[in-house]
């Protein structure tokens, strides 16, 4: 089949991964077409493939965070500095797009990610409306969605390896407020904690424990510069409140980053948390349950602030991406993809994302 580029699309919870052909794809005015470079699978992906997250319009090509090559532009497309994207150009892109800037969300309480028209590449896209998503040799750009250039010297693999995890772990260090000298513990130890935890080092803190699973995530975060790390499988939850405290005068950490993804979490970190200390909550993308917390204990007499992170804005991923490409040395961001996999294993690849046998995985077209 000539004028045709594969895609996989999962049509439903549950259901297998279809591999189709769509015709090739022509930019819209102001859009633009790519080549596939490199996709990720993302805990997110796992979470869709179960039916976790409401409101998605299967079937979807999955794949919200990619790098392509510019293969061709309808009209100028310009960068942030209002240069002109060419064809040939390495980018990845903001996959959140429709943010509208106009209704109560965006003006007053200055909240974009919770801006109701926010839709996501990938995952509030349907399969039925183009390639919107990365697990497909070719990528729309639609008409005022954010392309960014990869920084010179930043490789699609050393991106890919910060991934999503990255602007979104930039953002709960941002929102932590992380000062000079700080005690930071963060729980999880996927590509979220991980990135939290290179940033929270580049922010100023002393020290960064991490607190997760399995052994080869806290490799990675051993690599990436924590002072120490804690593997959830071998202790339990009073045990690992009592290393944190053990590693901080008994006092608890100035600030707790929660990048679990499980809602006991939260409960056990309020406990690793210092009097009048910092707790953000990142990881709690799906709905995962109920959990009982003491608001006198966590919260009131511990004098806690306690603060939500939802996505990420373009601000995020800029500044991310940058500080990937200045960082690059240091953090060895590629050496966190673990394995790389053609459309045709995207079954398998969700299915060892799932088993957290792989650290970060690449959907490669
Ligand atoms: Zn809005
Ligand atoms: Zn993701």
């Amino acid at each position: 089949m000539t004028g045709s580029v594969r895609a996989v699309v999962m049509t439903g919870p549950g259901r297998p991964l279809e591999h189709r052909r769509f015709s090739s794809p022509r930019p819209e005015p102001g859009g633009a077409v790519l080549e596939t470079v490199a996709s990720e699978v993302c805990g997110t992906d796992v979470h869709l493939h179960h039916g976790h997250l409401p409101g998605v319009p299967y079937p979807i090509i999955p794949g919200h965070v990619s790098v392509g090559r510019v293969l061709e532009t309808n009209g100028p497309v310009r960068d942030v500095d209002g240069r002109t994207i060419e064809p040939g150009r390495l980018v990845t892109f903001y996959d959140v797009f429709g943010i509208c800037g106009s209704c109560w969300h965006c003006l007053v309480a200055k909240a974009g990610t919770r801006c109701p028209h926010r839709r996501v590449y990938g995952i509030t896209t349907s399969a039925d409306e183009g390639l919107l998503g990365g697990w497909a040799e070719r990528i729309e750009i639609k008409p005022g969605v954010r392309l960014l250039p990869l920084p010179d010297g930043l490789t699609a693999e050393d991106f890919m390896g910060g991934g999503c995890g990255a602007p979104t772990g930039f953002h709960a260090v941002e929102r932590a407020g992380i000062a000079l000298g700080d005690t930071v513990v963060v729980q999880g130890s996927g590509p979220v904690g991980l990135s939290a935890l290179a940033f929270a080092s580049l922010a100023g803190a002393l020290r960064v424990f991490v607190v997760g699973a399995p052994a080869a995530r806290l490799e990675a975060a051993r690599r990436l510069g924590a002072e120490d790390t804690l593997d959830v499988a071998v202790a339990r939850p009073e045990e690992r409140v009592a290393w944190v405290r053990a590693r901080t005068e008994g006092r608890g950490a100035d600030v707790v980053i929660e990048a679990s993804g499980n809602p006991a979490a939260v409960a056990e970190g309020l406990e690793m948390v210092r009097d009048a200390g910092r707790y953000v909550v990142v990881g709690q993308y799906t709905d995962a349950g109920d959990v009982t917390i003491n608001p006198h204990r966590h919260i009131n007499r511990r004098h806690a602030t306690v603060l939500g992170c939802w996505g990420y804005e373009y601000t995020h991923l800029v500044r991310a991406t940058l500080l990937l490409a200045r960082h690059r040395a240091r953090f060895a961001w590629s050496s966190l993809v673990t394995r790389e996999y053609a459309l045709a294993d995207a079954g398998r690849a969700l299915a060892d994302m799932e088993a957290l046998a792989v650290v970060k995985a690449l959907i490669r077209p």
